[in-house]
């Protein structure tokens, strides 16, 4: 028998029980492809970093010795499919047998099924060994129930795992340390450098540009700065551990002109590549803490744990859960356009404009200025679901459809009807301005509603209430907003409502 053995680009999983040791004739396989770089427009360091840590990969099972066949994006034999890559791997290899790690994206998932059922080998799926929780494990936890809470995965999740657990109990008392978790950062901590690699990437930037791949965003060094490879992943953990973790609670959503990570980790891309998995991180964070954390409060370390025990495992699970009919939910029925300072930052509303250039730069933002920026805009902006889901898959070096599609279209843009968040996450000037200083030097003026100077979020947002009261009316956690919304004087609200629209209608004028 010889068998062949995929490993997706973001399956780089070095830890995996496939490389325990070292079966014979067994071909390991890895393939760029315009598959991959053209499903959506992707930022530049995106791609890069892909390939990168791929070829770090490939290289790294040669090294011990697997027999690899590893296609660049230029390779003469690469068919730039997926499946036609493998059909003719199997041909030249005589194939008897094809393995694979379940792949975390729906698409990928439904095209290697199809492709097992149509050839006349062997096949078998594996575990990719990455996540806590198995594919369908949310689904089943939440079965009969009407609500799918993150709080109640969560708590089930620190249980089941023993994690911050003190004879049964939340270590500390409480569950949740939210709300010690939402201070603005005013120079009082200062913030670290970040960490960053000098990975080499001269060669895949050149390959990019002769193969004329449509990227976004930008590259101003010849280096990617994200770790590609376990080694750089653990580095990184480490550095949070020992420089970030003391304040990573305090300033979670806290947002900075003049900073673009703060207390963040910027492990994401690792993860998401599997580079590093989640229980090795929040092993380590708790063995810090254990060891070395007597002035780091236990908040810290549970809002840190929280990101990735709970919203993270969350999140795939609903994936897994809901789709496909999930990534075709509009509930609100927004229809609009996505602006194009999306694509550019060129927008007089600073946040937006600071928001979306560290995207550009970086191909990263932190939670908050997804949520409560760029989603927060597009949301009160009525924009297209379609739309934002495409901007927010492409732009983030992180974003993999498994965990962009539940944040976006779910927690970002209720365009789930609520399954995700119990009421969307929308907001006037006055949120951006407590949790940064974004509006300090903003043209516009947090405090206005009307005129020209007025905050653009101030009249989106009761225009987006009042738009949406057959859907949102009747939820409980908006009751108070739309009681606000009813003691407005009718006069008030039209004009409020005539702002709105002129920003609707013409958003990349503001
Ligand atoms: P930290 O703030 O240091 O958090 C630690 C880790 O927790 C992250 O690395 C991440 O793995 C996990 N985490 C935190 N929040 C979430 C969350 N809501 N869902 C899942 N995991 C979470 N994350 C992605 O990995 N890929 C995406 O494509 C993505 N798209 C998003 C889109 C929107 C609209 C929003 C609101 C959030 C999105 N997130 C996404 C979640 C979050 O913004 C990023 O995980 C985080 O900013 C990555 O930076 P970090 O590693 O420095 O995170
Ligand atoms: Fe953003 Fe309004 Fe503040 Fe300007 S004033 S930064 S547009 S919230």
């Amino acid at each position: 028998m010889k068998t062949l053995r995929l490993i997706l680009g973001d399956q780089l999983n070095s830890k995996h029980s496939w490389y325990k040791d070292n079966p014979e004739n067994t071909v390991y396989c890895l393939f760029e492809m315009r598959q991959e770089t053209d499903y959506v427009t992707h930022h530049i360091q995106k791609v890069i970093g892909f390939f990168a840590a791929m070829r770090d990969f490939g290289q790294h099972l040669k090294d011990k010795g697997f027999t690899v066949q590893y296609l660049k994006l230029d390779d003469n034999k690469n068919t730039q499919s997926l499946t036609d890559n493998l059909k003719l791997l199997i041909e030249e290899h005589n194939i008897t047998k094809f393995e694979y790690q379940l792949p975390d994206e729906y698409r990928l998932d439904e095209q290697l099924s199809a492709f097992c059922n149509s050839v006349d080998i062997e096949t078998e799926a594996f575990s990719t060994e990455h996540f806590y929780t198995e594919r369908n494990d949310l689904k089943q936890f939440f079965q009969g129930k009407k609500q799918y809470l993150m709080e109640n995965f969560y708590r089930d999740m620190r249980k089941k795992h023993d994690i911050l657990m003190v004879a049964g109990q939340p270590e500390g008392g409480k569950w949740n340390y939210d709300k010690s978790n939402r201070n603005k950062w005013k120079a009082e901590h200062p913030i670290p450098p970040y960490k960053y690699f000098k990975n080499d990437i001269e060669a895949i930037v050149t390959l990019i540009k002769k193969e004329d791949i449509k990227t976004l965003g930008t590259l101003d060094t010849k280096t990617f700065s994200y770790p590609i490879n376990r080694q750089q992943a653990l580095e990184q953990l480490k550095y949070f551990c020992e420089v970030l973790l003391i304040h990573f609670g305090d300033y979670q959503d806290a947002m900075h002109t003049d900073q673009v990570y703060l207390f963040h980790s910027r492990l994401s891309f690792a993860m998401n590549l599997k580079l590093i998995s989640p229980k090795n991180i929040v092993d380590t964070v708790l063995n810090y803490w254990r060891k070395h954390g007597e002035d780091i409060n236990i908040s810290q370390v549970e809002g840190f744990i929280r990101q990735i025990l709970g919203w993270r495992e969350y999140m795939r699970g609903m994936y897994w859960a809901l789709m496909p009919e999930y990534k075709t939910l509009n509930y609100l029925e927004n229809n609009n356009n996505l602006p194009d300072f999306y694509w550019t930052g060129n927008t007089k509303m600073n946040c937006l404009k600071q928001s979306i250039t560290n995207s550009l730069d970086n191909g990263y933002a932190h939670h908050i200025q997804r949520l409560m920026v760029t989603g927060n805009f597009a949301l009160l902006a009525q924009i297209d679901p379609d739309q934002v889901d495409a901007w927010y898959l492409g732009i983030y070096v992180d974003a993999v459809e498994w965990v962009q599609l539940p944040n976006t279209r779910g927690m970002s843009q209720f365009a789930d009807g609520g399954k995700i968040a119990t009421k969307p996450y929308v907001s006037s000037g006055s949120y951006i301005h407590k949790m940064g200083n974004y509006c300090d030097s903003c043209h516009y003026n947090k405090k206005e509603k009307l005129g020209d100077k007025a905050c653009p979020f101030n009249s989106l947002y009761w225009n987006f209430l009042d738009d949406k009261r057959k859907q949102l009316g009747d939820n409980f956690r908006m009751k108070m907003m739309y009681s606000l919304l009813d003691k407005m004087e009718a006069k008030q609200l039209s004009s409020l409502k005539e702002r709105a629209q002129q920003i609707i209608e013409n958003p990349d004028n503001f």
